[in-house]
Parts: C-alpha cells; sequence; structure tokens
C-alpha cells in the first residue's frame, strides 16, 4: 500500500479562480503518474493527513481543494498507538518536504490531521479505533509548521460542503445537511444552521449506535440492534459471509436470496435511523459517502422509498451520494490545515 497511488492533473483556466468557487481537478486513474500545472506560480498548499483505521491518506492539498499529490499508507493499528503516531509523524515529515511538481515550487505551509474519536483542533482525546488517549497535536508532527487536529468523519463533511457537487452548495437551504459516511462502521457529520455541531463533548453524530431494533444484533460498541450492525459495509458482508458489500451488492444484483434479505434489512435500519433523524432535525440534505455509496441506486432506491413511506406528514430530506467520494476525508484535512494557518 506504501509509495504513491494517486496523482492529479491541475487544470486552470486563463486568471486564477476564486478562493474556494470550485474543484477545476480532472482525476486520472490511481495508476496514472504525473503532475502537470498550468499555472507555474508558486502554489499555496497544506499537508493533510486523513487517518483511517487501517490506512492513512496523505496530500498536498491547494486553497480550492486541488490535491497536488496523494499517497497511502497502511495504518499498522496492530503495532500499538504509539507506533500509529510515529507513522503519522513521519507521513507528515515526508509529504512537507519542500518539492518541485513539474515546474512549480510546492512548500508546503500547515499541516491539517483528520482523525478518528473524541477530538479537539489541539489534543486527539481518544480513539477507540486506534487507542490513543489524550495526544496532543504536536506529538504528530517534527515538522515546523501550525498544526491543527479535526474529527476525520465532521472534516470529510466539511469537505463536501466547500469542495463538493454543486448542489450541495447552492440549494437551499444548505446550511442544513447531514453527510454520512457508511463503511467499516457508520457515523454523521451534522451541519446544523451552516455550522458543523460537534454536541458537548465532541460525541455528536454517532448515528452508526442508534438502536433500529430493540434488542437487536449484538453491535461492537456493547449496545444491541445498532444502525451500524444491520447497514455497516462490514456487517452486511459478514452477514452474507462476504469479506466485502461491493461482493454482497453483486449477489443482490443476481437476486440472491440471503443478499437480498440482508439489503433489504440495511435499507430499511437505514430509513429508519434517518427517519429519526428527520424527525428530530429537519435537514435539506442527507448525502451518503463512504464505501457503500458506491452501490449507487442499488442503495438510494429503497432508501429513498422506505424513508418517504415512513415520514407519513412531512417530506423526506433529499439523499445523495457523495461527490467527493474517498477524497473527502482527505480534502477536509486540508481545510483543516489552512485553518491553522494564521491569516487564513
Ligand atoms: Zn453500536
Amino acid at each position: 500500500m506504501a509509495g504513491a497511488s494517486a496523482l492529479n492533473v491541475v487544470v486552470r483556466p486563463e486568471g486564477r479562480p476564486a478562493l474556494m468557487a470550485g474543484r477545476e481537478v480532472m482525476r486520472l486513474p490511481a495508476a496514472a503518474l504525473g503532475v502537470i500545472l498550468v499555472d507555474h506560480e508558486c502554489m499555496r498548499c497544506v499537508v493533510a493527513v486523513d487517518v483511517g483505521g487501517t490506512t492513512m491518506k496523505g496530500g498536498l492539498i491547494t486553497q480550492d481543494g486541488t490535491i497536488l499529490y496523494a499517497e497511502r499508507r497502511p495504518t499498522p493499528r496492530a503495532e500499538g498507538p504509539a507506533q500509529v503516531i510515529a507513522a503519522i509523524s513521519a507521513f507528515v515529515t515526508d509529504l512537507a518536504r519542500p518539492r518541485t511538481l513539474d515546474d512549480a515550487q510546492v512548500r508546503p505551509e500547515a499541516v491539517g490531521l483528520a482523525v478518528p474519536g473524541l477530538v479537539t483542533p489541539q489534543r486527539a482525546l481518544y480513539s477507540a479505533a486506534l487507542g490513543w488517549k489524550d495526544v496532543p497535536a504536536e506529538a504528530f508532527t517534527d515538522v515546523a509548521l501550525p498544526v491543527a487536529l479535526g474529527h476525520d468523519v465532521r472534516a470529510a463533511g466539511e469537505a463536501e460542503l466547500v469542495y463538493g457537487r454543486a448542489a450541495v452548495r447552492a440549494e437551499p437551504p444548505a446550511g442544513h445537511v447531514l453527510f454520512m459516511p457508511i463503511g467499516t462502521g457508520i457515523a454523521g457529520a451534522l451541519v446544523l444552521g451552516g455550522s458543523l455541531y460537534g454536541g458537548a463533548a465532541g460525541w455528536a453524530g454517532q448515528i452508526g449506535h442508534v438502536p433500529v431494533w430493540p434488542d437487536g444484533l449484538p453491535c461492537s460498541c456493547g449496545q444491541r440492534g445498532c444502525l451500524a450492525a444491520y447497514a455497516s459495509a462490514s456487517a452486511i458482508a459478514s452477514r452474507c459471509g462476504e469479506t466485502s458489500a461491493a461482493d454482497v451488492a453483486r449477489r443482490v444484483r443476481a437476486g440472491d436470496p440471503r443478499a437480498v434479505t440482508v439489503w433489504g434489512e440495511a435499507a430499511e435500519a437505514l430509513a429508519l435511523a434517518l427517519a429519526t433523524y428527520t424527525l428530530l432535525l429537519d435537514p435539506a440534505l442527507i448525502v451518503i459517502g463512504g464505501g457503500l455509496a458506491q452501490a449507487g441506486d442499488l442503495l438510494l432506491d429503497p432508501l429513498r422509498e422506505r424513508l418517504g413511506d415512513r415520514l407519513t406528514f412531512r417530506p423526506a430530506p433529499m439523499v445523495r451520494v457523495s461527490g467527493l467520494g474517498p477524497d473527502a476525508g482527505l480534502l477536509g484535512a486540508g481545510l483543516l490545515g489552512f485553518r491553522a494557518l494564521p491569516r487564513l
């Protein structure tokens, strides 16, 4: 997994685009190599790292959300939290080195780290997945650059708002959005009145552990009947004896009865949890991200139908898949990095 895995061509029209005006990026497959910068100015950028349970995604991100460089490395979770922190620090050091990409000088100015668990801009307070407790932001880097931490899902949600498809930004009221990545687990970034909401202590958004079935299937959190026990990609896969939800999706399309049942229960569980969220907080838009979003209409069609059926006296919010896909967390980490700069 180590080594460069994805690079982008930067396409710029005449003149500089307005800050945050949108992403003028043409994406290439992961196998593509090479970076072409049409704009040869020294580009402002930050180091961004999105730390996941199995993979760390790192990159250099510009103010307008262009990924100048991207690389994936494994997260050495099995070796303990100290090794994970050391691996993040080494990754940041490598990414922060001044470099020339094509003819452009690239010198990152700050570091943004998106991490799971309970986190403040200055400290990673707790992560069950990675095993650390109360780690100051400075422990994650050896470079002399300002650094900011943020919650991985909330950072990804903010990236969806800033860089995601135009509908997320433009359709009113855009300030009321639930961004919900579905992967190994399920979590939500709550945008309420235009602001990301973290709750009293940063625990908000644990929609994956909202019970959807009394005394239902056991969940890794210790509760029973959680949404994640039915609708996370890992739960869907394991309930069908598969290694990935994509394998289950293939069986659903082929009409396999067990896969159809499990998929239907996942859609029902999601509809229940999202109906609860909708009744409580009235979002205009729900954006599904993470690996399960790749199922597209196979997931969205039954989810929209069941959510609409459950909401009898009010319209259902729009439900869409993420416009940024797996880059959302990395771009969110970039936003954190720019926030660490004093002048931005
Ligand atoms: Zn749970």
